[in-house]
């Protein structure tokens, strides 16, 4: 791999180029703490930070990685954890923090359109200070930018009114992996001059006629697919008007009645954020807080938002449906404390030290019967729960696996655990929640059979080599470390040699052990079982080095599971 740097910084700019060992370690990390195996199967280091400024250096950033045919990974703040913004062939990272401008707002049409770099908290101040506000905004609003929560989809704070974050995009600009600039639905830039409309024209157009055939719609090829299919630099927005928002939460003694009560009020209260915590969440959160539990330790927590009126009725209608399902509603200053929880999820942390993600998205009647399987799955795991209800009826489940990454080899058997729950959702007519690098053998399931095969059409279209964000969403080869290639070649080796020392005799084959012990050539004094030990160990380095991270994971996730068990015994 070539990284020339002063032509890097010809297309970048000298300042936003970097190089260096610990800016390159920082951004190779996202926001679940990896195993030390990780880095057996993927090349999980950047060697530069690149942050463009613009569009323009972000296509010839592009081409300049098409040349020298390497690896690159769009980042937006690290904030997920499934791998999505993480190296797995080294690189570049490509981070779009610096590209965090509003560009346009339009307060009659209810949009806003910004630079995918800015992250969700910026624009809610952008927008809150003018009377305005967003329908929905993830948890980690404070430091998730726009292009990584479009470019993951997803359930945040306000999809229990307004659904997934993909419904809230009305356009969206972004750079194909094949340098082309893209503009999906109504991207709206406002009234100062627009340079790159002609190349957005072309490229568009391009992409339509491709589409054409495949049946996929623009929006969703680039909403959704982490980063694999282009970089996002710009999205159109919905806006609604800031009405009274009025939290309420509730507890109740077990995660049936609190599913119960969720399902009704989402039905007739219509709240905008509706988000459970089950009793390990809150009573690890009672314990760092210092508040005595509630009553009911499972809580229901969430906000209306409206004018007064509708507030008030709605209000009326969360206190009956709570008070008849066996729930106890909770005082106001409970209230407002859920509310201003939501932007600290992570709070419990400092118990873990680290933080597992687990998280599946079910069905909301499903939740109270995957909580029991986790909890018989996980054994005596330090966890928390939490989830978020959407609109439509699907709920995210995430369980936090409290952990400390410090014992290494503890750390890394325990990591199946993840893996164990992303399994448990279809027995639950759920799926992974998201894809990214780790749930890759999900995606076929996720997106559907044929979107999948069409996505993988265009992928192949537009990034024949693999070079945006590799190995994510589509799988493809591991890059194995030099420890996990030695160890296939020793494994081929001791294989090949047990067999013919021993498999002659067994099958009292007397030819057969006489040809081994023979050497084949006057000029090479080594007996035959020897060279074919050493075939073997060829081999045992072949079969390592053609293998997936699927395969890698699918071989290595039950032996973690094993251990874990051996050693739990
Ligand atoms: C405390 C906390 C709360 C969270 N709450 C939520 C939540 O409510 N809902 C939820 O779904 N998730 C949540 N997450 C997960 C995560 O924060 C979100 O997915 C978030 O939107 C990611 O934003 P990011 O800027 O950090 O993106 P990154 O983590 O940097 O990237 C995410 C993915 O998007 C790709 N990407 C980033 N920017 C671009 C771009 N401009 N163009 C193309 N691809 C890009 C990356 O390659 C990667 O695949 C939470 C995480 C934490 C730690």
């Amino acid at each position: 791999m070539k990284l020339d740097s002063l032509e890097l910084e010809d297309i970048l700019g000298a300042d936003n180029v970097a190089l260096d060992d610990e800016t390159c370690r920082i951004y190779s990390e996202d926001a679940a703490n990896l195993p030390m195996l990780a880095s057996q199967i993927i090349d999980n280091r950047f060697e530069v930070v690149a942050q463009p400024v613009t569009v323009e250096s972000i296509r010839k950033l592009l081409d300049y990685t098409r040349k020298y045919r390497i690896p690159l990974v769009p980042r937006g703040n690290g904030t997920s954890g499934w791998g999505g913004s993480i190296p797995t062939r080294g690189g570049i990272c490509l981070s779009l923090t610096q590209m965090s401008r509003v560009i346009h707002l339009d307060d009659y049409g209810c949009t806003v359109t910004a630079e995918a770099g800015m992250t969700w908290r910026e624009l809610l101040m952008f927008l809150e200070r003018l009377g305005m506000t967003l329908p929905v905004y993830p948890s980690s609003a404070t430091a998730a930018t726009i292009g990584g929560f479009v470019a993951s989809g997803g359930l945040g704070i306000g999809s229990s009114k307004h659904g997934d974050i993909r419904e809230q995009v009305v356009g969206l600009e972004a750079v194909l992996a094949n340098g082309m600039l893209v503009r999906v639905g109504d991207l709206q830039l406002g009234p100062q001059p627009d340079q790159l409309e002609k190349e957005a024209r072309e490229g568009t157009k391009w992409l339509e006629s491709f589409l054409e055939e495949s049946g996929l719609n623009l929006k969703e090829v680039l909403t959704g697919t982490y980063g694999t299919l282009g970089i996002i630099t710009k999205v159109t927005l919905r806006t609604v008007p800031r009405l009274q928002l009025l939290p309420f939460a509730c507890s109740f003694g077990n995660m049936n009645d609190l599913v119960q009560a969720a399902q009704k009020i989402l039905e007739n209260a219509l709240p905008y954020h509706l988000r459970y915590l089950d009793s390990n969440h809150t009573s690890k959160l009672a314990a760092l807080i210092g508040w005595p539990l509630e009553r009911g330790n499972f809580i229901l927590a969430g906000a209306l938002h409206g004018t007064i009126y509708d507030n008030e009725d709605a209000m009326g209608a969360v206190t009956t449906i709570v008070e008849e399902g066996k729930g106890i509603m909770l005082e106001e200053n409970r209230a407002d404390f859920y509310w201003s929880e939501r932007l600290f999820p992570l709070r419990f942390k400092r118990q873990g030290p680290s933080l597992v993600p687990a998280e599946v998205l079910v069905p909301v009647e499903n939740l109270a019967l995957i909580h029991e399987d986790t909890l018989a799955a996980l054994g005596n795991s330090k966890i928390a729960v939490e989830g978020t209800i959407g609109a439509d009826g699907e709920a995210s489940y995430l369980v936090w696996i409290l952990d400390d990454e410090r014992k290494k080899l503890r750390y890394t058997i325990g990591w199946h655990r993840s893996f164990d729950i992303a399994s448990l959702a279809p027995k639950h007519q759920g799926s992974a929640y998201a894809i990214a690098l780790w749930n890759t053998h999900h995606a076929a399931d996720f997106y559907g059979a044929a979107k999948f095969n069409q996505l993988v059409e265009l992928k192949k279209k537009v990034d024949p080599s693999n070079l945006l964000n590799p190995l994510k969403v589509f799988g493809g080869r591991a890059q194995f470390a030099w420890q996990s290639q030695a160890f296939g070649f020793v494994v081929g080796y001791l294989a090949a040699l047990i067999v013919g020392s021993v498999g002659p005799n067994l099958l009292g084959l007397e030819w057969l052990r006489t040809l081994l012990a023979s050497t084949p050539h006057p000029l090479l004094p080594i007996q035959l079982i020897w060279i074919l030990s050493f075939l073997g160990g060829g081999l045992g380095l072949l079969i390592i080095k053609l293998m997936t991270v699927n395969q890698a994971l699918s071989v290595g996730i039950p032996l973690l599971r094993l251990v874990d068990r051996l050693i739990r015994k």
